[in-house]
């Protein structure tokens, strides 16, 4: 089996979790930390970095510093992963979806506005799959209306945007150094990895403190085991955060493999008919965390049909998220049962990704392709 995903770990990621296991600091304080923390904030463009268990908890820690509660609304995608909608929902703020846009996947920026109202606090920004949003129109609405803005670039390490594209001084911009705060995830599938593991980037020395405060269980700090609110143990461990050191090392290849594997793909599959291939817009540096695929509807067989052929031709692939207003349990709470959004519906049922790991080999891609080939005969 040609597994979805496989992590690429060497010898340099061995060094340094031996040394930090030789050190003795082995749960949330000590050097590798620190460098982790100060090493990212630095690739991404930010000044303060602060490591967490996940990049779910990114997303917790994220919400509650910019204070968001009870009476607000944060408009956010629907086509991403819970962890979005459960981090708002945690403060008592509801979440406002928004469609994905057909050729990227990304929110569609375009029916940002019509969603804005007196209640608005917040725009939460997903890239998708490797491919920025288009953050300047964001970024603008965000700024006429008083709008925070949370990033979670979970799965666009070191993507760029081209922003001020059509204007005066166009510049390219990493991903993670956009709006308020920015949010990781470096679970085992992403581009850089600590196996468990997060962090939230931002530029305010205040929501860094707050969120170095949410993460450590709110201790106040004139005196320990004095609380005013309720924190959590969301602390990244030294161990893990000395494979995030290595890791951050790597990222270049790391991408470089990941575009070699994706050109690979469009090479093989680019004239196959009904294949929708990932989109790459002129004004990103994509970075295909996963490469993915959507089914045109007139083939007349879905995405589970496909990964079911592909499996049983030795290949792995896993299904596109499905829309957060198609879920039971946000249904349950009486949240977005009238919901249409078309684009994420066909997406989620059409939509699914082929083994993306960064040490695949050009024969697994040729077999992986030939898969796709006679799954659609
Ligand atoms: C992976 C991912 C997360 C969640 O990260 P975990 O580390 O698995 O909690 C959040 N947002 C996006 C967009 C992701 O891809």
């Amino acid at each position: 089996m040609i597994p979805v995903n496989e992590p690429v770990l060497g010898p340099r990621e061995m060094e340094c979790v031996t040394d930090a296991l030789r050190s003795g600091w082995i749960s949330s304080a000590g050097s590798y930390i620190d460098a982790f923390e100060r090493n990212w904030a630095a690739y991404c463009g930010r000044r303060h970095g602060v490591a967490v268990s996940n990049g779910t908890t990114a997303l917790q820690v994220a919400a509650r510093a910019l204070g968001l509660g009870p009476g607000d609304e944060v408009i956010m995608p629907t086509f991403t992963i819970v962890s979005c909608a459960l981090a708002v929902v945690e403060t008592g703020a509801v979440p406002v979806l928004v469609d994905s846009e057909p050729r990227t996947w990304g929110m569609d920026v375009a029916k940002l506005e019509a969603l804005v109202t007196p209640r608005t606090k917040a725009i939460m920004v997903v890239h998708i799959y490797g491919h920025p949003v288009d953050m300047d129109p964001v970024l603008a609405l965000a700024e006429r209306h008083g709008l925070a803005v949370i990033e979670d670039a979970a799965e666009v390490h070191g993507a760029e945007y081209l922003s001020g594209r059509g204007g005066p001084n166009p510049v390219w911009r990493r991903c993670g150094g956009f709006g308020d705060v920015s949010t990781f995830s470096f679970y085992a599938n992403k581009i850089v990895t600590t196996g468990e593991g997060g962090m939230v980037l931002t530029d305010d020395d205040a929501v860094a403190a707050r969120l170095r405060s949410l993460r450590n269980l709110c201790f106040r700090p004139d005196r320990r085991f004095l609380h005013d609110e309720l924190g959590y143990n969301y602390r990244l461990t030294n161990l893990q955060a000395a494979i995030g050191v290595a890791q951050i090392e790597r990222i270049g290849e790391t991408i470089a493999a990941k575009r070699r594997i994706a050109a690979l793909y469009d090479e093989r599959l680019g004239n196959l008919p009904g294949l929708q291939l990932p989109a790459a817009e002129e004004w990103v540096r994509h970075v295909y965390w996963m490469y993915g695929l959507v089914l045109d509807e007139s083939l007349g067989i879905d995405a589970a049909d496909m990964m079911a052929r592909l499996k049983a031709r030795g290949v792995e692939a896993r299904p596109f998220f499905l829309g957060m207003h198609e879920q039971p349990v946000f249904h349950a709470r009486g949240l977005f049962r009238d919901d249409r959004h078309p684009v994420a519906e066909r997406i989620a049922r059409q939509g699914f990704y082929l083994p993306s790991g960064a040490g695949l080999t050009e024969d697994q891609i040729d077999t992986v392709a030939e898969a796709v080939r006679e799954s659609l005969r």
